[in-house]
């Protein structure tokens, strides 16, 4: 990854970029290159007894201190709904307002969602920015990360980039423990985290890694 200066990560909820991508996160950013976060909603859906903005306010909070503990760049928050991504993105002009901002940033890679996720928002987004990238005329790489499933089944054949994060995993694991009010969600999801890193990290030699799938 050494032509890799700029990378953006584009997600739809604040601590799917730390599931995905925090030990490559934070590779990258020992290494220099700057990582900007766009977080396309608040989250409010996981506790809907809890008053929307008080969730707002913790949800930026806790990515803010995780993409702190990575090293990142900046956390933007998007503020869609939940579940209504892509008519959000059409109706209030989204791929506009996003590629003023990519086209000021100046990505040399992008990472986002899995086109074989199975939660919908996580398929939205990976949708967003693959109209971004070719309505946009984009020219940086895309590169998707696994969330909700276990290992990519469906064995597509874009090209693999399987990341060492042996030195970074416990960083990794500071970032996902800086999400306080998701505890029991990150509970259950931190032996998936377990087992891929190891997973992924056998199959490349190394004690923990993280892969990812270039769609672009
Ligand atoms: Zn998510």
């Amino acid at each position: 990854m050494d032509d890799v200066k700029r990378v953006l990560i584009i997600c739809a909820h604040s601590d799917d970029q730390v599931i995905g991508a925090g030990g490559t996160i934070a590779r990258l950013t020992r290494e220099g290159v700057l990582v900007r976060t766009f977080i396309c909603s608040f989250g409010e859906q996981s506790h809907p007894h809890l008053k929307k903005i008080d969730i707002r306010k913790t949800r930026v909070l806790e990515s803010q201190k995780a993409n702190h503990i990575l090293g990142g760049k900046d956390v933007l928050f998007l503020g869609m709904r939940e579940g209504h991504f892509l008519e959000d993105y059409n109706r209030l002009h989204w791929r506009a307002k996003l590629l003023r901002h990519i086209h000021s940033f100046k990505p040399d890679r992008i990472f986002t969602h899995s086109v074989d996720d199975p939660h919908p928002d996580h398929r939205a987004v990976h949708k967003m920015v693959q109209d971004i990238y070719v309505n946009g005329a984009l020219k940086c790489e895309v590169y998707t990360f696994d969330v909700w499933n276990l290992f990519n089944i469906r064995k597509r054949r874009s090209p693999k980039l399987v990341v060492d994060i042996s030195q970074t995993f416990t960083r990794k694991l500071d970032a996902l423990s800086a999400f306080r009010s998701q505890k029991i969600a990150l509970f259950t999801l931190l032996w998936s985290v377990y087992t891929k890193a190891i997973y992924y990290g056998l199959r490349r030699g190394v004690r923990y890694a993280e892969i990812f799938y270039k769609v672009r």
